[in-house]
């Protein structure tokens, strides 16, 4: 068995730079448009293989110019796109408007995202054979529950983050190896499944769902929950965060490929922080993932 399957969302961020937010019904000028590459499934695979893991992307793109910058651009990092489907749809796209103190407007158009549906013989081939599929919530549920059934009956790990966050069904739960959430997530996934919401010690409580949990905190660091095990807190590095889009991504895709190549859990968490710290230091989601001897330097 090796390397990583992502199935998830990719998207196109269109980012408008504007001195203030519109009213509805108001008209204003951008100051300059930058078009990025996006969405959690997109973001985590190539963090993944920027880490060093073998990765293949299964989703969707429009049949536009944006659905040929998604497929070349993950083929440009080594991601194997051979299952990434082109669909009659527009490909997803984030209209992103930020004004100068960083407050943001965001509409988002799922477009062929919401096309990740009936998974064929060759994507569950992919998913049996591989050591970990890493899954987000932005593609249909239906979809997320078929995958993880499949990789779940070939042994193969389940590692969910489970953002944006929804209601989890219990075919879901039950699948999972590994759980990623943010504080916020862990909160209402929490509450969801009647147990305390309360943010200490949220983490410990999760493991009601699944054997290990990941709770990103941010400028904090990240916390391991293990049945069984006391919980490790890993705190962040230091730096100077300059936009931290994409952080919460960039920790799943290296904490996958950690998992993969071996690393103990709490190696891991360290390797998936050293990354997401460098992340924050850069602009935009993909352009500001780290490659491999960018983390082990940081580790250092
Ligand atoms: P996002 O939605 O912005 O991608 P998230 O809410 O899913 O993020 P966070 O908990 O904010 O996830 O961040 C993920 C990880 O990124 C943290 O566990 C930490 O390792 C790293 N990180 C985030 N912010 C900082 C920061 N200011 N300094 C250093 N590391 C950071």
């Amino acid at each position: 068995m090796s390397g990583i399957v992502v199935v998830g969302s990719a998207n196109i961020d269109q980012v408008f730079r504007v001195e203030r937010i519109p009213s509805p019904g108001e008209t204003v000028l951008s100051h300059g448009l930058s078009t990025a590459l996006g969405g959690k499934g997109q973001n985590q695979a190539v963090a993944a293989a920027r880490a060093g893991a073998a990765t293949v992307f299964i989703g969707a793109v429009g049949d536009d110019a944006f659905g040929e910058q998604v497929r070349s651009g993950l083929s440009d990092d080594g991601i194997d796109v051979s299952l990434l489907r082109t669909v009659a749809m527009p490909t997803g796209t984030a209209l992103i408007a930020v004004d100068g103190t960083g407050e943001n407007i965001i509409i988002v158009e799922p477009g062929a995202n919401g096309q990740v549906t009936a998974l064929t013989s060759a994507d569950a081939a992919a998913i049996s054979e591989a050591s970990a599929l890493v899954m987000q919530l932005e593609i249909p549920l239906d979809t997320v529950v078929e995958a993880a059934r499949i990789a779940r009956a070939a042994g193969t790990r389940v590692i969910l983050n489970a953002a944006p966050i929804q209601e989890l069904p219990e075919a879901l739960i039950e699948t999972l190896d590994v759980l990623i959430v943010n504080e916020h997530e862990a909160a209402e996934l929490a509450r969801d499944n009647g147990l305390d919401a309360e943010p200490e010690g949220v983490g410990q409580r999760l493991l009601a769902l699944t054997p290990t949990v990941v709770v990103t905190l941010g400028a904090e660091g990240a916390s391991l929950h293990r049945v069984g095990a006391e919980p490790v807190l890993v705190p962040a590095h230091r730096v100077t965060a300059v936009d931290a889009t994409g952080a919460g991504d960039t920790f799943c895709g290296a904490f996958a490929a950690a998992v993969v190549e071996g690393m103990l859990p709490d190696d891991a968490l360290r390797f998936a922080g050293a990354a997401a710290s460098i992340s924050v230091e850069n602009h935009g989601a993909v352009p500001s993932i780290p490659v491999r001897e960018a983390i082990e330097t940081r580790l250092k």
